[in-house]
């Protein structure tokens, strides 16, 4: 009998995989707590959360039990003239713990779609008012998704290059580096003051994709500030640092200035099911408020505020805000910071970063990145050691379930530190 694996080899195509050259995909039959456990035998511990989306744990039994019991009593309606109360008791617990102005809810499917459906809020708001603002700025080196509203506002290279043509203009500015921090607000409010900016979009606090690169919060509050001052709509991409990644339930916590538009996803069912929300104030809402048809926002999706998948958020959110969850993360947090000052001058490594539940590593490499097979070499080492830690590049990270124990992380580190001391 063939195994999963071969029968995949066969007939799926995979994300982000080079098919030919990395044909072998591992066939996981079962998950429990913060591990996946595949059809050879093999148990591994899941450091990275399953691509950033898992925070109780895999198949975490209440959250089964909440999404089980609503599929028996409504699985799908559509959300068009129609709503149900799981839409809306998950808006209503939202709302509430989101920074302060947040009003209304707008439900999608992923990241992606969380991100686009910000951008047409944003340009359809100035749209509605008569005013002519079309811009958009954001970060070097962003990533907000792979539709293509969310790639053309993501920064340009190998991931969009065959689409380059394609994507829209989108004003740049650099990353907030420590050197770099004056430079980009300076050009930040140099792009605001023509007035043509719709909306600045970023990642607050860590670009996930570009390398869990980190940035101190006074930048982004700089940020925040400036397109207040110049009436530009600020949209808060959390998609990844949602629901207790960098420590506080969302970055945009670690300041006092909020955003317009915030998105989520990933963490928001705990990682069992897909989902996109889109969070805004009454003043953005108000611009479509009109008895003026052609004024409102034309998006929706088939599965708009699926009922299951609605289930699933508000069963994650109990566990989230409980008293042991949140010890969970700061458990980690401290974890986290021990280690990190435990190999900050290691020879093999140029930094660590951390926020959070977020540790990174970047390892020292003489070959450019996109040529060296060092991702590949740790890779596979970590896998040996039955961890699953996928660098990006030249940068290892770790981010947990926050239901990870510590003998786990403690073996997680053993590894690395493995890793490093042999590193040529
Ligand atoms: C992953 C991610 C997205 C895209 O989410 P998908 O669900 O993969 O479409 C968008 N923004 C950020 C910051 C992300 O990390």
């Amino acid at each position: 009998m063939k195994t999963i694996k071969q029968r995949d080899s066969e007939v799926i195509w995979h994300p982000y995989t080079p098919m030919k050259i990395m044909p072998e995909a591992i066939a996981i039959i079962k998950g429990e707590g913060a591990y996946l456990y595949d059809e050879a035998g093999n148990k591994y511990i899941d450091a990275v959360a399953s691509w950033w989306v898992n925070l109780h744990g895999h198949s975490h039994p209440y959250i089964a039990k909440k999404v089980s019991e609503q599929l028996l009593k409504l699985e799908h309606c559509m959300f068009a003239g129609f709503t149900h109360e799981p839409a809306v008791l998950l808006a209503e617990r939202l709302l509430e713990i989101l920074p302060l102005g947040m009003k209304r809810v707008f439900y999608s499917d992923n990241g992606s779609t969380a991100v686009e459906v910000a951008l047409k809020m944003a340009l359809q708001y100035w749209s509605n008012k008569g005013i002519e603002k079309k811009k958009i700025i954001a970060l070097e080196n962003a990533y907000h998704g792979d539709t293509f509203g969310a790639m053309a506002v993501s920064g340009r290279g190998v991931f969009t290059d065959a689409f380059k043509d394609l994507l829209f203009d989108v004003d740049f500015i650099p990353f907030p580096s420590q050197k770099n921090k004056e430079k980009s607000i300076a050009c930040l409010e140099e792009l605001l003051k023509k007035g043509k900016s719709a909306c600045f979009i970023v990642e607050p606090l860590v670009q996930g994709s570009a390398g869990m690169q980190m940035y101190d919060a006074d930048v982004l509050d700089a940020y925040f500030k400036l397109c207040k001052k110049y009436d530009t709509i600020i949209i808060a991409d959390e998609v990844m640092t949602g629901f207790g990644r960098t420590g506080k339930l969302f970055a945009c916590n670690y300041i006092d200035t909020a955003p317009d538009i915030i998105c989520l996803s990933k963490g928001i069912t705990g990682g069992a099911l897909p989902f996109g929300v889109t969070v805004t104030t009454q003043d953005i809402f108000n611009a479509f408020y009109d008895n003026d048809r052609t004024k409102m926002l034309y998006h929706g999706h088939s599965y708009t505020a699926n009922p299951t998948i609605c289930a699933a958020a508000l069963a994650s959110l109990d566990l989230l805000l409980t008293e042991e969850c949140t010890d969970n993360r700061i458990r980690i947090t401290n974890a986290h910071t021990g280690f990190k000052h435990a190999i900050l001058n290691h020879k093999s490594v140029t930094e660590v970063r951390q926020t959070g539940t977020i540790l990174a590593i970047e390892l020292k490499t003489d070959t450019p990145v996109y040529h060296s097979n060092l991702r590949d070499v740790a890779y596979n080492f970590f896998l040996q050691k039955q961890i699953i830690l996928r660098p990006l590049g030249n940068i290892i990270y770790v981010l947990p379930p926050y239901c990870i124990s510590n003998e786990d992380l403690a073996y997680i580190y053993s590894c690395i530190l493995e890793f490093l001391d042999n590193m040529p």
